[in-house]
C-alpha cells in the first residue's frame, strides 16, 4: 500500500479511537466529578454552557492531532527519518520519555508563542473556555492543534522513536488533558507543589481564569525557571488539600 494510502487508513483509525476516548473518559469524569461538588475549581462557574460547541471543535482537532500522529508513524514504518527507531520495549520505554519530557519543554514555548500578539488570534478559542471542562482539551483551533502537535512529527524525524512510544505518549497527553480540564480537583496534594515539579488540575485551571500564568503542560518547571508560575500556585495547592475531605473509596 502506497504511503498516502497508508496515512489515510491511520489517520481515520486515530480518529476514531481518540473519539471514542474523548466521549468515554469525559463521561465518565463529568459523573465522577459531579459526585464531588465541593472538589469544584471555579464555584460559581457554568463551563458545561459551552459544551456543545467545544466538542464540535473537538471533532475537527482531533482529526489533525490523528493526521500528525498517523504521519510521525508512516514516517518511521517507511524509513524516512534520520534514524531507525530504538527496539524492543526499553526502546519504547526510552522513547516514550524522551517524548514526554520533550514535549514538556516544546509545550511551554508553542504556548508562550500562541500568546504572542501574531499568534493569539489561533489561541483565542481554546481561552473562551474562562471555567474549562472535560470537552475543552482538544477544543482548540486548526492552527493551534497543528502548532501544538507536529511535536510527534518532528520527534519522529529527528530521533529515534519507535511508533509505540508514540501511542504511550499520546495516551498519556490525552487524559493528562482531560483531566487537567475537568474543573474539579482531586490531585491537590504534596506532590503536586513545590518543591515538586508535578501539577494537579488547578494549574491550568489558573490558566484559563486568570490568562497570563502557568503556560506548561506536565510540569511546572518551566513556569518556576521563567517566573510565569502563578504566585499563589503553591498556597492554593497547599490549602486544597488541607481542606478537601479525603476522596471515598469507591
Ligand atoms: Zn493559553
Ligand atoms: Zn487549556
Amino acid at each position: 500500500m502506497a504511503f498516502a494510502a497508508h496515512l489515510a487508513v491511520l489517520t481515520a483509525l486515530i480518529w476514531a479511537a481518540t473519539t471514542a476516548l474523548y466521549f468515554a473518559g469525559g463521561f465518565a469524569i463529568r459523573a465522577y466529578a459531579r459526585r464531588h461538588p465541593e472538589r469544584k475549581i471555579q464555584v460559581r462557574a457554568d463551563g458545561e454552557a459551552r459544551a456543545r460547541a467545544e466538542i464540535m471543535e473537538s471533532l475537527r482537532s482531533i482529526a489533525i492531532t490523528s493526521f500528525c500522529m498517523a504521519l510521525a508513524i508512516c514516517l518511521s514504518l517507511f524509513g524516512w527519518t534520520l534514524w531507525s527507531p530504538m527496539e524492543g520495549w526499553l526502546g519504547v520505554a526510552i522513547g516514550a520519555a524522551i517524548l514526554i519530557v520533550g514535549y514538556d519543554l516544546y509545550y511551554y514555548w508553542a504556548h508562550r508563542l500562541l500568546h504572542t500578539k501574531r499568534f493569539v488570534r489561533f489561541h483565542r478559542w481554546h481561552h473562551q473556555s474562562r471555567a474549562p471542562t472535560v470537552w475543552s482539551t482538544d477544543s482548540q483551533s486548526p492552527v493551534e492543534t497543528l502548532m501544538i502537535q507536529s511535536w510527534m512529527i518532528w520527534a519522529v524525524v529527528f530521533l529515534p522513536i519507535p511508533p509505540l512510544a508514540l501511542v504511550a505518549h499520546r495516551l498519556y497527553d490525552h487524559f493528562n488533558g482531560q483531566l487537567g480540564h475537568c474543573g474539579y480537583e482531586f490531585f491537590a496534594d504534596r506532590s503536586t507543589r513545590a518543591p515538586s515539579p508535578l501539577v494537579c488540575t488547578t494549574y491550568h485551571d489558573q490558566h484559563h481564569e486568570l490568562y497570563s500564568w502557568n503556560y506548561g503542560n506536565f510540569t511546572s518547571i518551566w513556569d518556576r525557571l521563567h517566573g510565569t508560575l502563578h504566585p499563589d500556585y503553591d498556597r492554593l495547592v497547599k490549602a486544597r488539600e488541607a481542606t478537601a475531605p479525603p476522596a471515598p473509596a469507591e
